[in-house]
């Protein structure tokens, strides 16, 4: 195996082996963008390090050669006294995951190769400034020093000086900081700083590995559903320097803007001044047309590489950049991370102008993307007055109480509450809080400071920048300019598209997308983008979209949303509000006579809900699930009920009888009780009473006029033999109806999936049914043999946190295991009757990983509920192509 590979030789298709920076600075190095030279450790060198704890042997000899090869390019060796080679030692895994690992810069000096630096770049405060960043990122990194006390050391430099800025500090005083943080490490570790350039890039290097295995960067891997497995590159490169005075600075730059995906070049920049700083966000960045004014050649060669980069990966990239003494240098490039808005439009855009295909064009946003701007926006009137403003870096409208660390984040919000996170800048210390808040929101920093790079990343709204703010996170509190003080605990809104702050909970409306949705009809780029996208997905797709609704609005809602008819009518919800005092009478039946009394009495009712979703979908079709859940859950519960009774001196006989029904109808698990079809065949005239309901609903829907499609659903088989009662039942009702009537009724008869018994013996249901539905929820729960509502609270957290699976088999399908079962059903079923219609209903139905499944899976449909159906659809779409 080969683990180190220099630039020259690596390309953007090895981003597995060279991590994502690794591989694309390999790209830019063929593609003759001036990229300081260097070369890649590899990724599978980090899995050999972090599976023994030692680095492959073959590692030692390859690197040293490379270095090698970098020293004799660059005419200069690795910390040599006179002029020395510096590098940096820069972590790159396959997916990007910003500022979660460690880099280290200005490996190579020590108490010589300062002086030497010094001399070579005849500038001295330059040099000891590199020195004491090297010592103190050392000593935080590898030699595991706490950063603090680093930092406490120059904050007493800088009041003694009566300074602000790190770089107002003078040589002598950078002297003798160095000298200070020396002996901190001393102290901490028993250990001296290295002087030797080699062995301080062998334990740069190490550090990085082990960094992969840091805490944050756990936690960004785990939100992200990156695989612990990976691995980091690591790149070690020649160093150039942006902190050379006026003609030197480092910045960041976009080929489009990342937030809103207008097209035009986009960035920060920060003149004399070392990479590290913008990111952090430590001091205020100028606008990148600010370089135009500074350093026009410069500019202009920045803006021709851009383009370059953007013709060739097809797509917005970002680069890091830095100009040491008006020589531009591109640090690193990928492809940018964007926000929803971004994506939409630029894929359009790209599209327009035939950069790509209407296909590809589809394939670079995602039905996640699309839900969220779906999302509502605030309704705001000139008379809202904001707190403050600040920079627009991730769109969206968050409300939440205002919390000022990430412990206290993570602790409201596993609490229930709805956080804003608040720092004057965000580290990736913050990342637990900035996951569990709804919006971030600092006082310092740009479109590109961390805190407006992880929150894009993950679609949280973010306003940074807000600098009229004074963040106190001592005190726990904020002060705007105009005195108003914001306690920990008080509601903010943040809207993140205009870039402000309210106090209080706005109003909120529907989305621009969401209206444009439903109504088939918007104006603005993102929305045009958005219509077109979803027009490109319904043409190309095969699966058909339904809807899980079980109400007449619901179901014109959907419509609205490209819903191609009901996949699940429930009809339990049919059961409740007023109407249990109906099915209450129904259980507590004496006999047949009292029972077939409370039936006929659900008979209109449940009908006229029937009549509605018919004509709410008319001419597509409706899928009607009989009654599923077990009959108790329509009584009142049994210990309150228990209570009640042991409690009063006179208790109402009533209440005496409904607690022997409940007493007699308890079960240990009702999840696998009477429920589904048994409860069809154990209860006299309760599907029948239900199938006549849906018969004389179609009935009245033909007489009116319309295109009824209803299909009736029993639920919960597991064997052959309870379809084909079921069946024959709902046959003979539907015949007695058609007797009465004169009108004939076409209406399938079908069963759902949901039990790995009636999966495995397909072939045989497929016999009776007309339609397979797989209820994913039951039978991921039956397949697993565990209750969601339980796990989902007890053991799935750890189960998550070990790995044991990635993601909640409820949220998304577990292909291996019960979509196997599905595959068997469908292959099964289809061989027995050609005809065979089959569909998901269930969470499932809505899951973008899941629709690709079924779309492989050959299923003809998908089930979900309204609000997800365009992203459905989107997802159907980008399966197919
Ligand atoms: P991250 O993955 O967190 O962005 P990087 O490896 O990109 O970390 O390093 C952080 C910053 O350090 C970069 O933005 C870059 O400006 C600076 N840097 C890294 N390597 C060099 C180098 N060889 N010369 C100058 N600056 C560098
Ligand atoms: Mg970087
Ligand atoms: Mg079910």
């Amino acid at each position: 195996t080969k683990y180190v590979y220099e630039f020259a030789e690596g390309s953007r298709d090895m981003a597995d082996l060279l991590g994502g920076k690794g591989a694309g600075l390999a790209e830019m190095t063929r593609l003759g963008l001036p990229v300081p030279p260097g070369f890649t450790v590899t990724t599978e060198a980090c899995k050999v390090y972090l599976a023994t704890g030692e680095e492959p042997d073959e590692l030692g000899v390859e690197a040293a050669h490379s270095l090698a090869g970098l020293e004799r390019a660059m005419g200069r060796t690795l910390g040599a006294p006179d002029d020395p080679l510096l590098v940096s030692v820069r972590s790159g895994a396959r997916f990007s995951m910003p500022g979660m690992m460690e880099t280290i810069l200005d490996i190579g000096l020590n108490d010589m190769s300062v002086g030497g630096l010094a001399k070579a770049s005849g500038q001295e405060r330059f040099a000891w400034d590199s020195y004491r960043r090297l010592i103190q990122m050392f000593g935080r990194t590898v030699m595991g020093v706490d950063g603090d006390l680093f930092e406490q050391a120059i904050t007493a430099h800088k009041e003694r000086r009566a300074v602000v800025g790190d770089h107002e500090l003078d040589t002598g005083e950078l002297v003798a900081l160095t000298d200070e943080f020396k002996d901190v490490i001393r102290k901490e570790t028993g250990e001296d700083f290295p002087q030797d350039p080699a062995e301080q890039l062998a334990r740069a290097v190490r550090a990085v590995f082990d960094s992969w295995n840091g805490e944050r960067a756990h936690v960004y891997r785990h939100r992200e559903h990156i695989p612990d497995d990976l691995g980091t590159a690591v790149n070690i490169q020649a160093m150039v320097f942006g902190n050379l005075g006026q003609d030197s600075g480092t910045g960041v730059a976009f080929t489009r803007d990342p937030a809103t995906g207008e097209s035009g070049v986009y960035g920060d920049y920060l003149p004399d001044a070392q990479g590290e700083d913008v990111v952090a966000g430590v001091r205020d960045a100028l606008p990148l047309s600010e370089l135009a004014v500074i350093a026009p050649r410069t500019y202009a060669e920045l803006g021709d590489h851009l383009r370059a980069l953007e013709d060739h990966y097809r797509d917005l990239c970002d680069v890091e950049f830095t100009v040491e003494r008006g020589k531009l240098w591109i640090l690193q490039t990928r492809v940018g991370k964007r926000t929803a808005e971004a994506a939409f439009r630029i894929a359009h855009d790209l599209r327009a102008d035939g950069t790509i295909s209407r296909d590809e064009a589809l394939v670079r946003v995602d039905g996640a993307e699309l839900t969220r701007l779906m999302f509502p926006r605030f309704d705001t009137t000139p008379a809202d007055v904001p707190l403050a403003h600040g920079v627009p870096a991730s769109p969206g409208a968050a409300v939440g109480e205002v919390v000022f660390d990430s412990t206290e984040a993570a602790r409201r919000a596993a609490a229930g509450a709805d956080v804003v996170l608040v720092r004057r800048e965000t580290t990736p210390d913050d990342l637990p809080g900035m996951i569990a808040a709804q919006a971030v929101l600092t006082s310092r920093g740009g479109k590109t400071s961390h805190a407006a790079v992880v929150a894009r990343g993950m679609g949280k709204v973010c306003v940074c920048g807000a600098e009229a703010l004074t963040v106190d996170p001592v005190a726990r509190r904020f002060t705007t300019e105009a005195g108003v003080v914001v306690h920990e605990g008080d509601i903010v809104s943040v809207d993140g598209t205009a870039g402000t702050v309210h106090r209080g909970a706005l109003p909120l409306t529907a989305s621009d997308v969401r209206r444009a949705l439903e109504t088939g009809t918007g104006t603005g780029p993102v929305t045009e983008a958005v219509l077109g996208a979803l027009a490109h997905a319904d043409s190309v797709r095969r699966l058909e979209v339904r809807a899980n609704a079980d109400t007449p609005e619901d179901a014109a809602r959907a419509r609205a949303l490209g819903a191609q008819g009901i996949g699940l009518c429930r009809t339990e919800h049919m059961f409740l509000g007023e109407r249990t005092a109906l099915v209450e009478s129904m259980i507590l039946a004496r006999d047949d006579t009292a029972r077939e009394e409370a039936l006929a009495a659900l008979l209109p009712l449940q009908r006229e809900d029937f009549i509605g979703m018919l004509a709410a979908m008319d001419g597509l079709p409706v899928t009607i699930r009989l009654l599923d859940p077990p009959l108790h859950e329509f009584l009142p519960d049994r210990t309150e009920l228990a209570v009640r009774v042991a409690s009063a001196v006179h208790p109402d006989p009533h209440d005496r009888q409904v607690l022997h029904a409940v007493e007699r109808m308890h079960e240990e698990n009702p999840m696998l009780g009477l429920r589904g079809v048994r409860l069809g065949l154990a209860v006299p005239g309760l599907m029948a009473m239900q199938v006549r309901a849906v018969a004389e609903a179609v009935t009245n829907r033909l007489r009116a006029g319309g295109r009824p499609y209803a299909e009736i659903m029993i639920p919960l088989v597991g064997t052959v033999e309870e379809l084909r009662l079921a069946r024959a039942e709902a046959e003979r009702v539907l015949a007695e109806v058609t007797a009465e009537t004169g009108t004939h009724l076409d209406c399938p008869i079908g069963t759902m999936i949901e039990l790995p018994r009636a999966a495995l013996t397909a072939g045989r249901i497929a016999e009776a049914a007309d339609f397979f539905s797989f209820g994913t929820n039951d039978l991921t729960q039956t397949t697993w043999g565990l209750s969601r509502d339980d796990a989902e609270a007890s053991f799935f957290p750890l189960y998550l946190e070990k790995g044991v699976f990635g993601v909640s088999p409820f949220e998304s399908i577990d292909q291996e295991g019960v979509g196997r079962l599905v595959e068997l059903a469908v292959e099964a079923g289809r061989t027995v009757n050609p005809h065979l219609e089959t569909g998901v209903c269930g969470e499932h139905g809505g899951d973008p990983d899941s629709i690709h499944f079924f779309h492989r899976a050959g299923l003809d449909y998908v089930s979900c509920s309204p609000f997800r159906i365009p992203a459905a659809r989107l997802e159907a779409g980008r399966a197919a192509v």
